[in-house]
């Protein structure tokens, strides 16, 4: 590459994009256009920068499916133009947003690097500014004319993590974000160490990108705990509607094995839902079979999750509820990495 790498900042709302205003002591969305003149760092960086902002920035506590179409319609219509994306998110919804757009856009050849703050950008002891100038940083970094990352990553706190791997563990702590079951992609200190051996290369670079617009969020959590009754299962899984539920489980994959417990599970699978085993413990991953109480599960159809996370396992099935699979199809592919969320050999 000869000329510096052009890089869009995309703020969609969220903690770092607030300053504080001294006189009410309130935090407010600032005009994200100045943001060079709010961090006059970022033009030490070797790149051009450009930004754009929702028309309203959001808390991302109010994300939906909307707001991630019109993120990857930004990302669509400034693809050619610049060589990486920076997208600015509150980090309460982050890893559920930064999922899905891994999903929507297939065959990435430029990176996308999701970050936000716990401090707001103009607070004296704010992580905004190591956040923002060092994904920019990885935004813009190339080897022999090629984006060093390309694919949809998370960076907070001194970690890029690949961002369908990530999980928010703190609403207190600067190391707000946790990739259990994978390694981070780059981490930075003194120096910028990418771990090349665990970054995701597009391997035909003929093919273009691919980018979704559609998922279908006729989804649902459905978390298990002692003693929830086969009443409350019932009626979650009899919602009008209801395409896909994320079955979170406990330990490596295992559920009540009741008789009862099973045949409702299995009448919602014959209704055409589709129900995924995710665990409910931090790190490692399902293995149906494992145990007497996971074994009914694989044999009604119930789709193993892996170690894909929960915010990655919701995303997945928005994704894919959307493309009109065969029962057998859609367990085949959910079972399979598409993009780099799961790890593929039994754990
Ligand atoms: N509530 C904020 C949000 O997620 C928190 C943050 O920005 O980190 O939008």
């Amino acid at each position: 590459m000869t000329k510096k790498p052009r890089i869009l900042l995309i703020y969609t709302g969220g903690t770092i994009g607030m300053i504080k205003d001294y006189k009410t002591n309130a935090l407010k969305v600032f005009d994200f256009s100045q943001i060079i003149e709010k961090i006059p760092e970022l033009q030490q960086l070797d790149c051009s920068i450009q930004s754009v902002s929702f028309e309203t920035p959001i808390d991302s506590s109010n994300m939906n499916t909307k707001y991630y179409i019109d993120i990857v319609e930004i990302i669509e219509e400034h693809y050619t133009d610049v060589d990486g994306f920076v997208i600015l998110t509150g980090s309460d919804t982050m890893s559920y947003v930064a999922s899905a757009i891994s999903f929507m856009l297939e065959n990435l050849q430029k990176p996308i690097i999701f970050t936000g703050s716990q401090l707001p950008i103009g607070d004296l002891r704010t992580d905004a500014k190591e956040n923002l100038i060092t994904s920019v940083e990885i935004a813009s970094a190339h080897k022999n004319g090629v984006p060093v990352i390309s694919e949809v990553c998370l960076y907070f706190e001194y970690q890029l993590f690949r961002a369908n791997r990530t999980t928010k563990i703190s609403a207190e702590q600067f190391e707000a974000f946790a990739s259990m079951n994978f390694p981070p992609l780059a981490e930075s200190g003194v120096h910028l160490k990418f771990n090349q051996s665990l970054i995701h290369r597009k391997s035909n670079k003929e093919q273009s990108l691919v980018i979704r617009k559609k998922l279908v969020d006729d989804v649902v959590i459905l978390k298990l705990f002692p003693g929830i009754t086969n009443m409350v299962i019932e009626s979650i899984l009899n919602t009008s509607n209801l395409k896909g539920v994320v079955l979170e489980t406990y330990g490596a994959g295992n559920t009540p094995n009741s008789e009862r417990f099973i045949a409702v599970l299995k009448r919602a699978i014959q209704k055409g839902i589709k129900i995924v085993n995710v665990t409910q413990c931090k790190s490692g991953g399902v293995l149906m079979g494992r145990y007497d109480t996971s074994i009914m599960l694989k044999e009604i159809g119930v789709i193993d999750g892996k170690d894909i996370t929960l915010e990655s396992a919701v995303a997945k099935l928005m994704y894919l509820l959307n493309e009109h699979l065969s029962t057998t199809d859609f367990k085949n592919i959910f079972e399979k990495s598409l993009r780099g969320e799961m790890t593929d050999v039994s754990l």
